[in-house]
């Protein structure tokens, strides 16, 4: 388990009454109109703060918002998500509409002990995602000490994820430390055999993450529409299916280093295929033998579906990114939400811990009803994968240099 310190190492250090602590969260939340249509990452965050301000410090909040260019566009603004953020911490947010300064700092030092304050987007100066060491050091003169409870963001070198790190004390929030916790029981250290159900479009879009998984799980699973670039490359024909021709001497490499490293590669035996992609359509289910030319496989079959139930019971650790069909259109999520419900149903009598990430992941789980009982759901997209690719996420790095 990599080290780094935690809150509870924070409010052993020192006495945080009055203390001014910056915290990198993620607060990049979906929102229209003005209103915020998901607040997951402000409820994961929000314990952190409360934490800290009832301790009496003074919660300065440090995040980006969008993609504005290194400069201030008022679409970009986080001062209503400042406002949304309210009712989760149970307090007015101030919010200044910088992130450096000398007027932002002396709105900081007006704050009462126990406050929080959200300040203006760091994407809006160049440097944040440049990691110039001036702009964290500028972000850095606000705080005492700097907590980082942004696992998503953490892929990414920036001043307010990594730079700031180099001028200050640095802590994981709770989030983070949750976030890393279970990342950790799941491949870093995790309890085997371990199952990885690993499904989506393309497989020219997961070669490292495939590549690192099979070094590193037991059992891997392979569904969605990469599934058919590795049936056609065992030479099966799968008709008008979504298929990467250039990448089938890939799947060849894989399943060989699969073989090398006694990691079982578990592909559909049978799937549902359909004339079309488009609600209702008509659809039949055959042998992955059987694709006929004029049809598309959108989905695992019933017969692979209970393979993998029978796979799921023998497992002590699921990881899963990505969906088995393609989820959105019923009847082809039936793959996807059958395997997320076994699952769900397993960790919830102890009996597997599982762990999933990755965008359409969670909207996945959550159309099948499962998200709630898995042990852990990652809300973060591009780092969880990185994470899962075995890439070195220069945010957490730096916490553990710290
Ligand atoms: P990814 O972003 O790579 O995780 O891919 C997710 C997308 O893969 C979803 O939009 C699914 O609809 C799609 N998908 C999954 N299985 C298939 C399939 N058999 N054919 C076409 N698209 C699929």
């Amino acid at each position: 388990m990599a080290s780094y310190k935690t809150l509870d190492d924070l409010f052993k250090a020192v006495s945080l009454r009055g203390m001014r602590i910056l915290i990198r969260a993620d607060l990049n939340v979906p929102m229209k109109d003005g209103v915020i249509t998901d607040t997951t990452r402000i409820e994961r965050v929000a314990p952190t703060f409360v934490e800290l301000a009832a301790r009496g410090a003074r919660v300065i909040v440090l995040s980006h918002f969008g993609r504005p260019k290194g400069a201030p566009e008022a679409a970009y603004s986080l001062e209503c998500v400042a406002k949304g953020m309210e009712p989760f911490v149970g307090q007015k947010v101030a919010f200044a509409h910088d992130c450096i300064g000398e007027d932002v700092n002396q709105t900081i030092k007006a704050l009462a002990p126990g406050q929080i304050i959200v300040l203006e987007n760091t994407r809006f100066h160049p440097g944040e995602e440049n990691n110039d060491p001036v702009f964290a050091e500028q972000l850095s003169q606000l705080g005492n000490a700097y907590v980082n409870d942004a696992f998503s963001c953490a892929h990414r070198a920036h001043a307010s994820t990594e730079g700031i790190t180099h001028f200050l004390p640095s802590y994981a929030g709770r989030a983070m430390e949750a976030e890393l916790a279970a990342l950790d029981k799941a491949l870093g250290n995790p309890t085997r055999p371990v199952m990885a159900i690993v499904g989506g479009a393309k497989v020219s879009t997961k070669i490292t993450l495939l590549g690192n998984l099979v070094k590193r799980v037991d059992v891997l699973v392979i569904g969605g529409g990469m599934a058919n670039t590795f049936l056609a490359a065992q030479g099966k024909k799968v008709g008008k299916s979504l298929c990467e021709r250039d990448f089938f001497d890939t799947a060849r490499h894989i399943q060989a280093n699969a073989r090398g490293a006694k990691c079982e590669i578990v592909l559909p035996t049978d799937v549902t295929v359909a004339a079309e992609f488009k609600a209702g359509a008509d659809c039949r289910t055959t042998s992955v033998d059987n694709v006929p030319d004029d049809m598309m496989i959108l989905d695992v079959g019933p017969a692979t579906l209970e393979d993998l139930g029978r796979r799921f019971s023998e497992a002590k650790t699921v990881l899963w990114n990505g969906p088995l069909g393609a989820f959105e259109i019923p009847p082809f999520d039936t793959g996807t939400t059958g395997a997320a419900r076994q699952v769900a149903a397993l960790t919830k009598q102890g009996k597997v811990i599982s762990v999933a990430g990755g965008g359409d992941t969670v909207s996945a789980l959550n159309q099948a009803g499962a998200a709630d009982d898995f042990t852990y759901v990652s809300a973060a997209g591009g780092a969880f994968l990185e994470w899962m690719e075995g890439i070195e996420l220069p945010g957490v790095a730096a916490l553990e240099r710290n």
